[in-house]
């Protein structure tokens, strides 16, 4: 007989799946017109209908399989039962087929932490630059992130109605990150990729120091690390206090997986344990390669701005 998969196999290939039945919710809302738009701490901070759809379809769907797991969601939402039309409680095969790594064969439910951001490029979703939004749910385990997954509701929206809409992007530290291409970087040309919505004069100064070759303005955090692994930009870099634990855990996991790194202003890198604070407050540095050329070009003054 064979031996059941690994807990840490069974919740990934599950948020797979739970993931893909998030973007259907994301599609479907802004098939109605109506994304109910709540504005959070501001202007730059809104929350819709998606947002708070695919939260509780995401959140209830793990928790009744994994009901040991903390999951910690980013929006702040009332405990209402969840309607069952949102439980999604397949999962991906292809996940369970692989092997789990040894040194995370005999976790436990207690000891993951699973971080959702159900719909990161909120602010773009509402104005329609709709590739720029995914689905982030990020698993770690000893306050590192060891697993994601990333789906892109919207990927191939401007490639004709023959294409098929969206894609599922999953890694694991160990096993590698699949439902991609990776790609390298122009060799030679310093691309950097950063907020479009978040900007602030230390956001832009950070990256005018850098003297790169060309700057890349776009929405979420998920996208950016997308931007990084197929090729399209060399640098994330985002001086400011924006980002929080939901946005970086999934993509940090799927980068990490491929030989990337992430860690904020400082180097220090980012800890995912459930008692963290959730503001990443020192910023964002991310590459897939060449890490410590971008690190070694921080300004001084812009790390003394940052405080972790
Ligand atoms: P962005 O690159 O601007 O899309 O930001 C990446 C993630 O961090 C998104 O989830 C944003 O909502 C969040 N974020 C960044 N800066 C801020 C901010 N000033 N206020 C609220 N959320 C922010
Ligand atoms: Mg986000
Ligand atoms: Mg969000």
């Amino acid at each position: 007989r064979m031996a059941s998969p690994a807990l840490l196999m069974r919740v990934v290939a599950s948020a797979y799946s739970v993931a893909e039945k998030a973007a259907t919710i994301v599609r479907n809302v802004m098939a109605t017109g109506d994304l109910g738009i709540v504005e959070k701490t501001g202007a730059n901070d809104l929350q819709t209908k998606a947002d708070r759809l695919v939260q509780m379809s995401i959140c209830a769907s793990l928790a009744r399989k994994f009901p040991k797991v903390t999951i910690i969601g980013e929006e702040e939402l009332s405990t209402d039962e969840v309607s069952e039309e949102l439980i999604e409680d397949g999962h991906c095969e292809e996940i369970l087929k692989k092997a789990c790594p040894a040194q995370y064969s005999g976790i436990k439910e207690e000891e993951l932490v699973i971080w959702v951001d159900p719909l990161d490029g909120t602010k773009e979703y509402t104005e329609g630059l709709l590739d720029h939004v995914t689905v982030l749910i990020g698993i770690a385990y000893g306050g590192k992130a060891i697993a994601g997954v990333i789906n892109q509701p919207y990927y191939n929206y401007e490639a004709g109605a023959n294409a098929a809409l969206g894609r599922t992007i999953w890694g694991v530290l160990g096993i590698g990150a699949f439902g991609f291409q990776l790609t390298e970087a122009p060799a030679g040309k310093h691309i950097v990729v950063t907020t479009r919505s978040h900007s602030s004069a230390l956001v832009n100064d950070c990256i005018s120091a850098l003297n790169p070759d060309s700057v890349i303005r776009v929405g979420g955090a998920g996208n950016k690390i997308i931007q990084l692994i197929e090729g399209k930009a060399s640098a994330y870099v985002f001086a400011s206090p924006g980002c929080k634990k939901w946005d970086t855990c999934a993509p940090e996991a799927i980068l990490h997986a491929v030989g990337g790194k992430i860690t904020d202003m400082h180097g220090n890198s980012f800890q995912y344990n459930k008692e963290v604070k959730h503001m990443n407050s020192a910023g964002v540095l991310a590459t897939l390669r060449n890490y410590d050329y971008y690190a070694s070009r921080i300004p001084n003054t812009v790390k003394q701005s940052l405080v972790p």
